[in-house]
């Protein structure tokens, strides 16, 4: 087998070509090829030498995902869905706003983790992702973008790691992906414009903070630590206090100077008044002098079986009034691509038996002119 140029960081594949013979600057060619120009074949690197072009397909190969299926919402928000073999697939989802573009990328085919309110957690956990998968999803939908868009700009102006899997349990294959997002050779984003979202793994926030220090959400869902048992099983592991604390030890390092906590709203579990004064009152008081922070309520995406309910409108906007008038601000996501399902692991409603799954989505496989891409700009979450 020879090697997938998107599993490199600059770094990686700098070595790679000094197996080679060949110099640095040739890595930063390859990897502005590959990165800022969507290059997949070595012909079309035409400033590279004709030696190295014709050497370059024996030993290495730039390979993108299979993709599945792709389905435009009427919002503009766009799903893909890509085949990572053996029946399993993950999604990819961009939404467009006023002001950015945003790719929501998938880290592992299912997750281990395993949260009662999660569609990718009740699949179980198939395997992590490559470098060079995590990559592909973002190589695809940026290049996919702007030759439809007609754009020479770059369209993905933010990447945020919420889609199937626990990123921070997948950690080797994480950080060069993110390097090369960052990477002004590669999507040149800035460390504010990515964020890794994590339900919680205490020592892997603090190796983020030394190795790339970019966005952090954690995902909190609860007030205690008993309810957040409850719906994260890795609270466990790694309880309320703990996780706080790895915030407060995070937020010298981050690009912002808050934490961002995700509350997914879920009736009659964790949507009281009550739950929003102990919310409260614990990141206001937590380590003394509290965890700066802003607070994301998340309206649940109910999925067969799941056996829990979204919370009601009102509720969700009185929950979110008490969280602004204690001081902390707090903004409710704007439900998008509701007519694609494009919420975070809804896809595994439909994959229980994955090997099916795969091949009814590759029946529903839709060509490019049957999906016509629409740019409706829609605002962005609304603070209560
Ligand atoms: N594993 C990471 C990142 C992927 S999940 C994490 O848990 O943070 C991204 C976000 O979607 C998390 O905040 C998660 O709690 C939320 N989420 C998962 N399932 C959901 C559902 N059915 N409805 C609403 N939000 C959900
Ligand atoms: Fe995994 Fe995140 Fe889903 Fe929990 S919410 S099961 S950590 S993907």
């Amino acid at each position: 087998m020879t090697a997938n140029l998107l599993d490199f960081d600059l770094e990686g594949l700098a070595a790679f070509c000094e197996q080679l013979g060949e110099k640095r600057f040739r890595a930063v060619q390859l990897f502005r090829w590959i990165h800022q120009k969507g290059a997949s074949r070595f012909d079309e690197m035409t400033d590279l030498a004709k030696s190295l072009r014709e050497k370059l397909p024996s030993v290495c190969h730039i390979t993108d995902l299979p993709v599945l299926s792709r389905q435009d919402s009427v919002d503009g928000t766009i799903k893909w869905l890509f085949d990572v073999g053996d029946g399993n697939a993950v999604e990819t989802v961009f939404i467009p706003e006023d002001d950015r573009g945003t790719l929501c990328i998938s880290s592992q085919a299912g997750c281990a983790v395993g949260c009662r309110f999660c569609s990718t957690g009740h699949q179980g956990f198939s395997r992590n992702l490559t470098t060079g998968e995590i990559l592909a999803q973002l190589w695809h939908a940026e290049h996919f973008l702007r030759k439809h868009l007609k754009s020479s700009d770059r369209v993905i102006t933010n990447v945020v790691m919420m889609g199937m899997g626990e990123p921070l349990q997948n950690y080797s294959a994480l950080v060069p992906a993110l390097r090369v997002m960052l990477d002004d050779h590669g999507y040149g984003l800035s460390r504010r414009r990515v964020t890794v979202s994590t339900s919680g793994v205490v020592p892997m926030i603090d190796r983020l903070a030394q190795d790339v220090p970019v966005a952090l959400a954690v995902s909190l869902h609860a007030p205690n630590d008993a309810l957040r048992d409850s719906l994260v099983p890795l609270n466990r592991k790694y309880p309320i206090a703990e996780l706080l604390d790895a915030c407060l030890r995070y937020l010298p390092a981050a690009p912002r100077d808050f934490i961002t906590f995700e509350y997914c709203m879920l009736e009659g579990v964790n949507d009281q008044p009550e739950h929003a004064q102990q919310l409260l009152s614990l990141v206001k008081t937590h380590g003394g002098r509290g965890v700066p922070c802003k607070i994301n309520l998340i309206p649940f995406n109910p999925f067969p079986d799941s056996g829990l309910k979204c919370s009601p409108r009102p509720v969700v906007l009185r929950f979110g009034q008490i969280l602004n008038e204690g001081g902390v601000v707090t903004t409710v996501r704007k439900t998008r691509g509701d007519d694609i399902d494009a919420a975070c692991g809804q896809l595994a409603g439909d994959v229980l038996d994955r090997t099916d799954a795969v091949r009814r989505l590759a029946d529903r496989r839709l060509t490019a002119a049957e999906q016509p891409i629409r740019f409706v700009h829609k605002a962005k979450d609304k603070q209560v």
